[in-house]
Formats: structure tokens, C-alpha cells, sequence
């Protein structure tokens, strides 16, 4: 049973910390000219939980990642403009320590009022964080329990990783899960126990070895199986077609091969792109084409040539399909969204969703981030998730650390 923050007793005066998943997405890496939030969906996510605590009388310290950082402090980095957006959007003040267990955060944790909320710099500043050495986490997870009486664990991005403030940190204080995984849980499960069919899995985006790996567990769960974004080009290489500068993992060919022969065999339907738009660079003001994803490399730029989007065709035949489901799972934008000429296949397929009758769930930070974009009303899909990986490691069936750390099996 997952332990919920009713079962921590009164918060009233205690010293609360909230492991919040604040990794949004920034526009700009110069810190001179300025660092951008790209989408707040992940801090508006989170504030149903700090609310919640901060009025019933505890002093929140929000804790969280942002990025990649290589376990030191870099600027770029800095959570300083998400504690801001989140003083914004919760209409009080928010006090930001400039380090996550050092003298800043020590000198403010113990300043903290009743109701007060304050964010500690970027988790990942610290190697141990994500040390693959456990003795490494747990020291750091100690120093971070001793700033208060218990957590609340809400980053549900996150719940996948055995990362200190994410596993072992739930082991050091009294610990339960926040309003976000509960919600995100509930809409999960529906998706996993007897979801109503036809039932449709639509994959892209860029982590490609990450997602590859998932489609093997997968696919004895659905029915249709649609591959768009970047691990597109390892089946269309596993088709034996050549595919330019786009992205591709070799190593991983033959596996895909394997995932159509096994997709065959339990009668999955796998639907691949057939037209792709090839760019001539990666950059929004490349010229493209749309090529049949035989001929990725019939174009001006021969070899040089990159997948950044599935074809007008594609993302018809993508949208039939999911218009005709009754449950439906995103995750991964189709193409490179971000710029306007490769924006569309992903644009298709978010619009197909919200015109399908059933359960409709977007998983993942940049999935969820292209449908806001696009100016797409939240109301107009079931759910967006604030966790790709952590939402697809769950419709594995996959143990998360995070949440066992919580009471859930
Ligand atoms: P999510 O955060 O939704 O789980 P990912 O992080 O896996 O998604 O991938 C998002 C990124 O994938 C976007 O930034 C997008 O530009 C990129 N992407 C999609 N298609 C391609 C492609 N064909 N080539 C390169 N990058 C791609
Ligand atoms: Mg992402």
C-alpha cells in the first residue's frame, strides 16, 4: 500500500521536505542572456502538494533536479528561476538556497516559519545524488533528512531512478507519497489493468536506447504499436534501408528485427513511418523535404541528410489509428517539435488524441511540453503525465525504486 500524507499525522509545525520533480524544460544555456522556462507544466504539477502542506502549517523545503549537471554546480543549471515561477504560481514568497546542503540551505531551513516554503539548489550539483555507490547516496540522503521531521515524495519523473533523494531519503525520515504520484498512479493503473481495446502505444522522441527497450515488454500488452521520432530510423535501418545523418543506433538493429518477428507472432500491429522529412541540418532553419523512408539519402545532401519528422503520411495513418482507440499511450514527440518545419507529425498526432473517444495519457516532459505548445487545452486529453521514463517503466510492470520506497509493490 502506498503510504499517502495522511499517514505522516499532523504536519503542523514540522519541517516538511517535498522531493518535487521542478526538471522543466529551459530555453537558453547562456546564463548572460538569460535562462527561460520553456513550459511550467512540472512545477504547476507540484503545487497541489506544497500547497497542501504549507497550509497545514509545515515549513516546506522543496528539493529537486534540473538537467544534467555533472555533479557540480553549473550555472546553467540553477533552480534559481523555478523557485521564482513557483513563488509566482503559489502567490507566496519562496526563498531559494544558493547551495542544496551547504551553508545557504542550513541557514535557511533553520529560519523557516510555519506555512514558509523554500527551494535548495539543483540535487544533482552533487555527484552523490546519483552515485552508482550506495554508501555514497545514503550519506547524502542523511544530510538532506536531517533538514526536516519527514518527506513527502512527489516527483513522479523520477521514481524510476535510484537516486539518494529519491530512494534512499524515503528510507531516512518518516516518508509518503505526494498528491502528483497518487494522481499519476491512479490514471497508470487504468492503463494496465484491462484497458479497453483496441489499445494503442505511440513512441518517439529521442532517448532511443531507452525506448527501444521498453517495446519488448510492450508488446504483448497492445495493439498497435506506432514508432515515430528518433528511434524510427533504427527500424527503418532494421528494414534494410540507409538513413542519412539521423539518428541511429546499429548496435540495436538486429534487436529490432527480433521485435518484428515477435510483433508478427502475437499479431501486434506495428505501424512504422513511410515518409519522413529530411532536413539538411539540425536547425530550424533548414531546408527539408518529405522522402519516402526508402530514400532518406535521395536528396541534395545524400548521407548528410536528417530524419527530423515523420512524413504528412505517416502522421495520417498515425492519426486513423489512434482516432479508432479506445485507450491510448504517448510518449515521445514525433519529430524535433521545438522548430516550426518539423513541428507537425507531433502536432498530427497530439490533435488525434484529443479527437479519440477514449483514454487518452501523454507521457513524458517534452511530450507534454509540445502539446501545451501547441496551445492545446489539458482538458482535451485524460491525462500528461509529468514522467516518460517513470510512466513507461511502470507499463512494464517494472519494479520503481521510488515508489517501493514508498509502501507500493
Ligand atoms: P519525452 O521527454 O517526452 O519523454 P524525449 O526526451 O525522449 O521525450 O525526446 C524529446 C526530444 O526528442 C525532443 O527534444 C525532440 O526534438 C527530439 N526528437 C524527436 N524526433 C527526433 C528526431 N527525428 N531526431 C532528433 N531528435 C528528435
Ligand atoms: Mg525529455
Amino acid at each position: 500500500m502506498l503510504r499517502t500524507i495522511e499517514s505522516l499525522g499532523s504536519l503542523d509545525g514540522k519541517r516538511v521536505i517535498v522531493r518535487a520533480d521542478l526538471n522543466v524544460p529551459l530555453d537558453g544555456t547562456d546564463v548572460a542572456d538569460g535562462i527561460v522556462i520553456a513550459d511550467d507544466g512540472r512545477i504547476r504539477a507540484s503545487l497541489a502538494t506544497i500547497a497542501e502542506l504549507r497550509d497545514a502549517g509545515a515549513s516546506v523545503i522543496v528539493i529537486s533536479h534540473l538537467g544534467r549537471p555533472d555533479g557540480a554546480p553549473d550555472a546553467r543549471y540553477s533552480l534559481a528561476p523555478v523557485a521564482a515561477r513557483l513563488g509566482e504560481l503559489l502567490g507566496s514568497t519562496v526563498q531559494f538556497a544558493t547551495d542544496t546542503v551547504g551553508e545557504s540551505a542550513r541557514g535557511i531551513v533553520a529560519a523557516l516559519s510555519a506555512g514558509d516554503v523554500a527551494v535548495l539548489e539543483n540535487l544533482r550539483f552533487s555527484a552523490a545524488e546519483t552515485s552508482k555507490d550506495s554508501a555514497e547516496r545514503e550519506a547524502f540522503a542523511a544530510q538532506l533528512a536531517g533538514f526536516a521531521d519527514a518527506l513527502v515524495s512527489d516527483g513522479f519523473g523520477v521514481v524510476h531512478r535510484k537516486h539518494a533523494s529519491v530512494f534512499e531519503l524515503a528510507s531516512a525520515l518518516p516518508s509518503a507519497a505526494g498528491r502528483l504520484i497518487e494522481a499519476e498512479l491512479g490514471v497508470l493503473e487504468r492503463l494496465t489493468t484491462e484497458p479497453a481495446r483496441p489499445y494503442t502505444v505511440v513512441l518517439g522522441g529521442s532517448k532511443v536506447s531507452d525506448k527501444l527497450g521498453v517495446i519488448d515488454h510492450l508488446l504483448p500488452k497492445v495493439d498497435n504499436l506506432l514508432i515515430g521520432g528518433g528511434m524510427m530510423f533504427t527500424f527503418i535501418a532494421a528494414q534494410g534501408y540507409p538513413v542519412g545523418a539521423s539518428l541511429l543506433e546499429p548496435d540495436q538493429i538486429e534487436t529490432v528485427r527480433g521485435y518484428l518477428d515477435q510483433a508478427a507472432k502475437l499479431g501486434v500491429n506495428v505501424v512504422l513511418p513511410t515518409d519522413t522529412i529530411v532536413a539538411s541540418k539540425f536547425g530550424a532553419d533548414a531546408e527539408h523535404t518529405v522522402r519516402a523512408t526508402e530514400s532518406i539519402e535521395e536528396t541534395p545532401w545524400a548521407t548528410s541528410g536528417i530524419g527530423l519528422d515523420i512524413g504528412p503520411d505517416t502522421a495520417a495513418a498515425f492519426a486513423d489509428v489512434i482516432r479508432q482507440s479506445e485507450t491510448v499511450f504517448w510518449n515521445g514527440p514525433m519529430g524535433v517539435f521545438e522548430f516550426d518545419a518539423f513541428a507537425n507529425g507531433t502536432k498530427t498526432v497530439a490533435q488525434s488524441l484529443t479527437e479519440s473517444r477514449g483514454l487518452t495519457v501523454v507521457g513524458g516532459g517534452d511530450s507534454a511540453a509540445a502539446v501545451r505548445s501547441f496551445g492545446f487545452s489539458e482538458d482535451s486529453f485524460g491525462h500528461i503525465s509529468t514522467g516518460g521514463g517513470a510512466s513507461l517503466e511502470f507499463l512494464e510492470g517494472k519494479r520503481l525504486p521510488g515508489l517501493e520506497a514508498l509502501g507500493w509493490l
